[in-house]
């Protein structure tokens, strides 16, 4: 099946798979550099041998030890069952408000292209799969 399916941005994916993923130490780098805290107010850390904190009060320094990373949660640290980035606009389609830095599963991900019989029958820019 061919992997370069047009994507309508109905959001669909980002709604189901959005959150509760776990990051990689490439997806901080940026953010620290940048100080986006817009971002790590919302992603959870865990430093080795540390309780888990909030990726806005590590620095670039705690890289090294850093274990575990999950998206997302609130400014409380409460994990999120949604993707805070996630746009829905006037037209209709899903927008992501990180775009140009987000994590690096995001960019991954192509339904189409898993496996897994979940995501493909959930995207409709995979409908010439056979059920
Ligand atoms: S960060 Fe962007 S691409 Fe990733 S789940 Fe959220 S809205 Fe979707
Ligand atoms: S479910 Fe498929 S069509 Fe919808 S936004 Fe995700 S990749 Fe695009």
């Amino acid at each position: 099946m061919s992997s370069d399916q047009t994507c309508t941005q109905c959001g669909r994916c980002c709604e189901k798979w959005g959150w509760g993923q776990r990051g990689v130490i490439e997806d901080l780098l940026p953010w620290l550099e940048e100080n986006r805290i817009d971002i790590l107010q919302h992603v959870s850390v865990i430093l080795k041998q540390k309780k888990p904190c909030s990726g806005k009060d590590i620095s670039k320094k705690d890289l090294p030890v850093v274990i575990r990373i999950d998206y997302w949660t609130d400014k409380d640290g409460r994990a999120l069952n949604y993707c805070p980035f996630f746009l829905r606009a006037a037209d209709g389609k899903v927008y992501c408000k990180i775009h140009h830095t987000k994590p690096k599963i995001c960019i991954g991900f192509k339904p189409w292209n898993e496996g897994i019989r979940d995501y493909a029958l959930n995207c409709p820019a995979c409908r010439n799969t056979t059920p």
